[in-house]
């Protein structure tokens, strides 16, 4: 299934993909309004959507409906770092002990079609393409074996990042975490519909010119491995985000650099997953309020 959250007529709530169309489930009463909430109920939930799309009642066209991202506000949203050798190389690092992980703030979740504000504080705004997968059940110490069956399912991520203040400290959280620096989606495609997650082709393009080309069988650490290495820390709960590291080709390695402009469309696209795209703009004058 495509899970999404979106708005139509002013009520904002979750579906499922069906070709052109969504199926809404606002008025059944197995299916919560959010994806939080709905991933948090488990099997009845998925089994009611299972059920609406087959009735094929409620559709909604797609082009009709404002999308967000499939979860707008996870309790955890984590990136992992340098996890591609390639990209390793280019930024002249050596390759990691340990998965190098770090946070991006829920805030700075936008969905596909949703501006990315280049920062009036900096001309340095990067782009970088990820596969991300979303926690389904909540666990703590999972082995690796047994990792496949919290996850969900999966998205497109576009961990964008602010590189000089990503470089201002070594923990990066600033620069990884400015207001819409945060695509995901188009929708959460659940892990029934991804036969391999670690045999995906990623391409990031930024207007008609691609940057990125890889596939996700290059991790360092794959999926599996992250869901096994954090829960050894922290207890993982439904709707958790995990995003799994870019590969080579960002603005910043780039001779001259690729940084991304205003007006230009940054597009990640996934084998299976979709589309995420997202155009450039400038952060809107007197953005203040307090
Ligand atoms: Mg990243």
């Amino acid at each position: 299934m495509k899970l999404v959250t979106f708005t139509y007529q002013e009520t904002t709530r979750i579906g499922a993909v069906t070709g052109d169309d969504i199926v809404d489930s606002l008025d059944d009463q197995a299916i919560p309004l959010t994806m939080l909430e709905f991933l948090a109920a488990g099997d009845v939930a998925l089994d009611a959507m299972r059920e609406l799309i087959e009735r094929r009642k409620h559709l909604i066209r797609l082009s009709s409906v404002k999308l967000h991202a499939p979860i707008p506000r996870p309790g955890k949203y984590l990136a992992i770092g340098l996890n591609y050798a390639d990209h390793v190389e280019e930024t002249g690092r050596e390759k990691p002990e340990y998965p190098t992980f770090f946070t991006k703030q829920g805030s700075c979740i936008i969905g596909t079609g949703d501006a990315i504000q280049r920062p009036k504080l900096s001309d340095k705004l990067d782009y970088e393409g990820e596969l991300a997968f979303i926690i389904g059940k909540r666990c703590r110490h999972v082995p690796v074996e047994s990792a496949p069956e919290v996850i969900a399912g999966y998205t497109i991520a576009n961990d964008v990042t602010v590189r000089d203040w990503q470089a201002r400290t070594p923990t990066w959280t600033l620069g990884k975490s400015f207001d819409t620096t945060g695509p995901l989606g188009p929708w959460l495609v659940t892990r029934d519909e991804i036969e391999d997650p670690h045999n995906l082709s990623l391409k990031t393009w930024v207007d008609d010119e691609l940057r990125q080309n890889a596939n996700t069988r290059d991790m360092l650490f794959n999926c599996f491995e992250m869901v096994a290495y954090l829960s050894q820390a922290m207890t993982l709960e439904p709707g958790d985000v995990i995003s799994t590291g870019t590969p080579s080709g960002v603005g910043v390695k780039m001779k001259p650099r690729g940084y991304l402009l205003p007006g230009q469309t940054v597009r990640v696209e996934i084998e299976g997953l979709g589309v995420l795209s997202n155009p450039v703009a400038e952060e809107p004058e007197n953005l203040a309020y307090y």
